[in-house]
C-alpha cells in the first residue's frame, strides 16, 4: 500500500486535504481550474487523490487493510460548486491511478448546462467501461451542483420522505472476541450491528457480540462460505442468535448453490459483491431475496436509483451500502434511504480524516442534513 504522504511526494505535490491547489497528478492527468475563480459559463472540473485513514484495521473474509485510496472532485459552475467523491478499496480494481486516468479525459466544458444530467452522465459512462467509482465522483459532483443551483437537497427532488429514512447498521469487522466487545460498546448509538463473518471463527464472533448487547444483528459473509449445506446450518443458527438478514454467503459464481440456499433459507439472503450495475440484474432475479447498492460499484446516483427501482419491479429487497468514504459519498448515498429497507451507510464513522461534515445518525436512524444538493459542507 502506497502511504498518502508517499502518493503525493511521488506526484510531486504537497500534502493536505482542502483546496484544489495542485496542478499535476502524476501523469496521468491535470487538475484543471482553480477554487473561486469568479462566474463561469461553463462547467469546470477537477479532481485530487486523498488516502483515508481507517480508525480500526478492517478485516473481512478478503483481508486486511487500514487505509482506503479516494478520489474528491468537483464542478463549478457559476459560483457554485458540486463536491463529489470516488472511493476505491482495492479488491474493486480501481485506484488513484486508474481513476486520475479517467477523469483526466472528462471535459465538461463541452456541455452548456449542469442540468443536462442525462447527457452527460452518458458521455462519461462512454469514456471507457469500469471505472464505476471514478464515474460516481462525477456523478455526486454533477447531482450536488444541481440540488444547490435548485436550492434543494436531492431527497426533496425525487420527492422523499425524510422521515422515512431507515436505522442504520454499524460495521463490526472480524476481530478477537475482546476487540469484537470493544467495537460493540462503541457502537451503542446504532439500532443495528453488521457483523463481518466467514473466516472460520464465525459463532466465537456472533457470540462476542452477543454477550455485549441483544440488538439485531445483520451478516455480511463477503463470499466466505463455499459449503452450501454448512452455509443453511449456519444461517439456521444465526436465525436463532437475532439475526435479520445474510448478505453474500458464498462467492458469486456459486451460482446454482446460491439459489438453492436462497430459497431454503429462513432468512433473507442479499447480493453484494454478486451485483455491481444494472446489467447484473440477470445475474441476481431467482438466486437472491435482494440487492445491496453502492454508488461506487455502480456508478453515482442517477444508476443507484434506477436500480432500486429496477430491485422493486422484481420483488426484491434493497439496501443501500456504501465503502469507507468520506461524508460526501455517504451523504450523497443517504438522499437515496428513504427508498430501501436497509442501510449500511457507517463508512464516514470508520475513518479519523473526515474532510466534510454531512449525514447524522441520531437514535440509530438516518438524519438527512436540511442542505442543498447532496448535503454536505467542507469541514
Ligand atoms: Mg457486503
Amino acid at each position: 500500500m502506497v502511504t498518502r504522504r508517499k502518493f503525493l511526494t511521488n506526484c510531486g505535490m504537497a500534502a493536505g486535504a482542502a483546496g484544489f491547489s495542485y496542478v499535476k497528478l502524476g501523469n496521468s492527468g491535470i487538475l484543471r481550474g482553480n477554487i473561486n475563480t469568479g462566474k463561469s459559463a461553463v462547467m469546470d472540473f477537477r479532481y485530487k487523490p486523498y488516502e483515508l485513514h481507517l480508525k480500526h484495521v478492517f478485516t473481512l473474509a478478503s483481508g486486511s487493510r487500514s487505509t482506503t485510496p479516494v478520489m474528491l472532485t468537483e464542478i463549478e459552475f457559476e459560483n457554485s460548486i458540486g463536491y463529489g467523491e470516488a472511493s476505491m478499496p482495492p479488491y474493486l480494481g480501481e485506484s488513484h491511478e486508474t481513476a486520475g486516468l479517467f477523469l483526466s479525459k472528462v471535459d465538461l466544458k463541452k456541455f452548456s448546462s449542469p442540468f443536462l444530467i442525462q447527457d452527460i452522465l452518458t458521455y462519461v459512462d462512454q469514456l471507457a467501461p469500469g471505472n464505476y467509482a471514478a464515474k460516481a465522483s462525477v456523478d455526486i459532483a454533477l447531482h450536488d451542483l444541481v440540488g444547490k443551483l435548485m436550492n434543494q437537497p436531492w431527497y426533496r427532488i425525487w420527492g422523499l420522505n425524510p422521515d422515512k429514512t431507515p436505522n442504520t447498521s454499524f460495521t463490526i469487522g472480524i476481530d478477537k472476541p475482546e476487540i469484537v466487545k470493544e467495537k460493540v460498546r462503541e457502537a451503542s448509538p446504532y439500532r443495528i450491528l453488521k457483523v463481518k463473518l466467514g473466516q472460520g471463527n464465525d459463532k466465537e464472533m456472533i457470540q462476542s457480540v452477543r454477550s455485549e448487547t441483544n440488538k439485531p444483528i445483520c451478516v455480511d459473509i463477503n463470499q466466505g462460505w463455499t459449503d452450501r449445506n454448512m452455509a443453511l446450518d449456519m444461517i439456521h443458527w444465526l436465525k436463532e442468535q437475532g439475526v435479520v438478514f445474510v448478505e453474500q454467503p458464498m462467492p458469486k459464481t456459486l451460482v446454482d448453490d446460491t439459489a438453492w440456499l436462497t430459497q431454503n433459507s429462513p432468512l433473507p439472503v442479499i447480493a453484494d459483491e454478486a451485483i455491481q450495475t444494472i446489467a447484473d440484474f440477470k445475474n441476481v432475479q431467482g438466486v437472491y431475496s435482494g440487492i445491496n447498492v453502492k454508488l461506487m460499484k455502480c456508478g453515482g446516483m442517477l444508476a443507484a436509483y434506477t436500480m432500486i427501482g429496477m430491485a422493486r419491479a422484481l420483488g426484491l429487497k434493497v439496501m443501500i451500502g456504501c465503502m469507507t468514504e468520506t461524508s460526501c459519498a455517504v451523504t450523497a448515498a443517504a438522499q437515496l434511504s428513504p427508498l430501501v429497507d436497509w442501510a449500511d451507510l457507517d463508512g464516514n464513522l470508520l475513518i479519523d480524516n473526515d474532510v466534510f461534515d454531512g449525514i447524522k445518525i441520531r437514535d440509530g436512524k438516518v438524519s438527512l442534513p436540511d442542505r442543498p444538493g447532496i448535503g454536505v459542507v467542507k469541514r
